[in-house]
């Protein structure tokens, strides 16, 4: 099958074209390298260094056809977006809206777009569910849940199917320390670093962390079925920032040093959501642990050079 993954160059889009090109398919990547990285583009994956803004993006895929679209490739960093915006919607938002313009003249079988939990901004409840209100308190929420809407009017529209899948904070192997949910990543560079980790307030705020290939995992299931639904893609558990610190320790033998700071501003002290739709709808469930996934992610951090400033 031929299928373009936006985005394919980066965290999740890359091990997401790796599990589709062990299916035989033809994996065309549309990327822009902004964040992504040339070394986790997979051979065997026909690369287009291309802006997802632009008229190439649109033209390949008139040209190419595929049957299924992976949507990915976005500004995911929240404090980028506070202090730009603009540049913030305009991949975000008009990105999505040009490539749903190609998907829609291209007879894509099917999108799926990458959304995540920021678009529930601070809303006070245990466990969120897909039909809580969105009230986001960033602009990455506001393009994100914007993105989600048209791919619903365009649904409504031209009768383009989709699913929207929202992410809990994802983690595990080519993490970077930037971006949405990188408090993995954060951890473990400093780790490898022999720094201290900084941990924000009492380190009790907790968080639904999902694992990197049981994201892939719901990408693939997303492919067959749940047309026209929004699911979290998560594990339905919280782990506080403590409880990370201590499993990370464990994992490193050697102590680990930790200063608590003050508490940032705005930030969300529990986040958890609901994946009884993905096991219901996508036939998914988590396979992994947040003991197993960070284990694979320790190691392969522990293999990664150390950078010199
Ligand atoms: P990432 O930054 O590693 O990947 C994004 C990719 O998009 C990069 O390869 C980047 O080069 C590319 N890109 C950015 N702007 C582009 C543009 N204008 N044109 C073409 N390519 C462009 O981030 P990630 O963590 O892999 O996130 C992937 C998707 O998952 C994003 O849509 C993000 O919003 C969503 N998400 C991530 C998390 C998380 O915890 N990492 C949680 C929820 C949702």
């Amino acid at each position: 099958m031929k299928i373009v993954v936006t985005g394919g160059a980066g965290f999740i889009g890359s091990h997401l074209v790796e599990a589709l090109i062990a299916e035989k398919n033809e994996v065309h990547i549309l990327d822009n390298l902004t964040t992504g990285k040339y070394e986790y583009i997979h051979p065997k994956a026909i690369i287009h260094s291309v802006d997802i803004r632009s008229k190439k993006a649109k033209e390949i895929i008139m040209k190419e056809k595929p049957e299924l679209v992976f949507h990915l490739a976005a500004q995911a960093d929240v404090a980028i977006s506070i202090e730009n915006p603009l540049y913030d919607t305009e991949v975000n938002v008009n990105g999505t809206i040009n490539l749903l313009e190609a998907c829609r003249q291209a007879n894509v079988r099917k999108i799926i777009f990458s959304s995540t939990s920021a678009v529930y901004g601070n809303l006070q409840k245990e466990l969120i569910k897909e039909n809580d209100d969105a009230h986001p308190i960033s602009y990455y929420g506001l393009s994100k849940w914007t993105a989600e809407k048209y791919m619903e009017l365009y649904s409504n529209l031209f009768g383009l199917s989709y699913t929207i899948l929202r992410y809990g904070n994802v983690y595990g192997p080519r993490q970077t320390a930037k971006g949405e949910g990188g408090v993995v990543a954060v951890f473990l560079d400093k780790i490898r670093k022999d720094m201290t980790l900084n941990v924000h307030g009492d380190g009790e705020q907790t968080r639904d962390f999902v694992f990197v290939k049981d994201v892939v995992a719901a990408n693939l299931a997303a492919a067959r079925y749940g047309n026209k639904e929004t699911i979290h893609i998560s594990t339905s558990n919280n782990t506080s920032v403590n409880q990370l610190v201590s499993r990370l320790a464990e994992l490193h033998g050697d102590p680990i040093h930790t200063n608590y700071t003050a508490a940032r501003t705005g930030d969300i002290k529990h986040s958890c959501l609901d994946n009884t739709k993905a096991k219901q709808i996508l036939h998914w469930h988590p396979q992994y642990t947040i003991y197993s996934g960070l284990e694979e992610t320790y190691l392969y951090s522990k293999n990664q050079p150390v950078q010199l400033p």
